[in-house]
């Protein structure tokens, strides 16, 4: 059955609606850049730093062009290179695994927790090696995942955890911030994240002083702090622009609000759609303080779904309709069974999420839902 898509009741995500009210804010960092023509580094991007690494409770924060970067520069800075494995959820955005493939190691997919879908000590266990570098923790869809559980895991080996918090500024495993939990946390500033930038950014966190230095001096070229004309390694060129660190320091204000926002739309839907049938909502452990920044429910015939609650007006997404180890570009990568993983992205399906979504447009989607889920 094909249905046309009609006027958009309910949009996915309005970033709109969360910048309306700092617009002033934003002109005032626009100014400051026009003006001092610092456009590159200065005190607007180590104010950034400054900030960011205390949210994340580490001593180091570096900015980077992209979450992508990030996650490549953190191996590199770790020695992740040729002939070592990095393993890697196949439940996760193709950049996590984008990264392991640039520094010339191998991805290992691993499967995920069925109720939470994400990585786990058991389901990282049968993957590791002698080769295991390093273990790319993701907290996927704004969740914290089992870090410690997966350093305990690993203790002995000398490989690392490495998070990727794409999708999670300000969750909390156990109370502590992701991206201060294993060796190093990536973040990405992609304007739909939940601390986004006008444009590209992201950054890297870590409480080891020689982590931070090496993906500093990677990201400029590898240039030498003392002298900027001698180039010590091989880097490249991977900043985070003065402007957008100015304006993530406004946003970063708000952070805490709107990821408070969000939970509380997650708790309308809860109630909305608990216990209905043919309609699987995440499981959140009690140890993770989720920032939502996905609404994933599970559902079956999802193209189905997806076309009628388009016909309703309702925006969805699909994080992500094909894994990791389907994707043709890591054909060939190693990887475990991958069961859950599989079944789940004939199944997800992302809800409109953001915050000041109201409780009418919540009741609304869930309505719409329940009407078009076979039960
Ligand atoms: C967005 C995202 C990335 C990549 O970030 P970019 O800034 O787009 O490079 C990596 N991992 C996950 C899980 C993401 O959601």
């Amino acid at each position: 059955m094909t249905v046309a898509p009609s006027a958009v009741r309910v949009p996915f995500a309005d970033l709109m609606r969360m910048h309306e009210p700092l617009l002033d804010e934003f002109d005032r960092v626009w100014r400051s850049v026009s003006r001092s023509a610092r456009f590159i580094g200065g005190e607007l991007l180590d104010g950034f730093e400054r900030d960011w690494a205390a949210a994340c409770d580490v001593r180091h924060c570096v900015g980077v062009a992209n979450g992508t970067d990030a996650l490549e520069l953190a191996l590199r800075a770790l020695g992740v290179g040729p002939g070592q494995e990095v393993v890697v959820p196949a439940n996760t955005f193709a950049a996590t695994a984008e990264a392991v493939l640039a520094v010339g190691a191998s991805p290992v997919f691993v499967d995920v927790d069925p109720g939470t879908l994400l990585v786990d000590p058991s389901t990282v266990a049968p993957a590791l090696t002698r080769h295991t570098a390093a273990v790319i923790v993701v907290h996927l869809y704004g969740q914290a995942a089992d870090v410690p559980g997966v350093q305990q895991l690993l203790r002995g080996t000398g490989a690392a955890v490495v998070e990727d918090c794409a999708q999670a500024h300000g969750a909390r495993w156990r109370g502590r911030p992701v991206g201060g939990l294993g060796k190093a946390g990536c973040f990405s500033f992609y304007p739909g994240k939940n601390l986004g930038a006008f444009g590209d950014g992201g950054a890297v966190t870590t409480d080891d002083p020689e982590v931070a230095r090496t993906v500093r001096q990677l990201a400029d070229h590898g240039r030498s702090a003392i002298d900027k004309h001698v180039h010590q390694i091989t880097g490249r060129n991977s900043r985070l622009d003065a402007l957008q660190a100015g304006l993530l320091a406004v946003k970063a204000r708000h952070l805490d609000a709107w990821n408070r926002q969000r939970r509380q739309v997650h708790e309308w839907y809860a109630a909305e759609l608990g216990g209905v049938g043919g309609i699987r909502l995440m499981e959140h452990r009690p140890q993770s303080r989720s920032v939502h920044h996905l609404e994933v429910v599970r559902v079956e015939e999802r193209e189905r779904v997806r076309a009628e609650l388009s016909a309703l007006g309702v925006e969805t997404g699909v994080h992500y309709p094909v894994p990791c180890h389907e994707q043709p570009a890591f054909a060939g990568s190693r990887a475990t069974a991958l069961p859950v993983t599989t079944r789940a992205a004939r199944q997800v399906l992302s809800l409109p999420m953001h915050p000041g979504l109201s409780q009418a447009a919540v009741a609304e989607v869930s309505s719409a839902l329940r009407a078009v889920v076979a039960p």
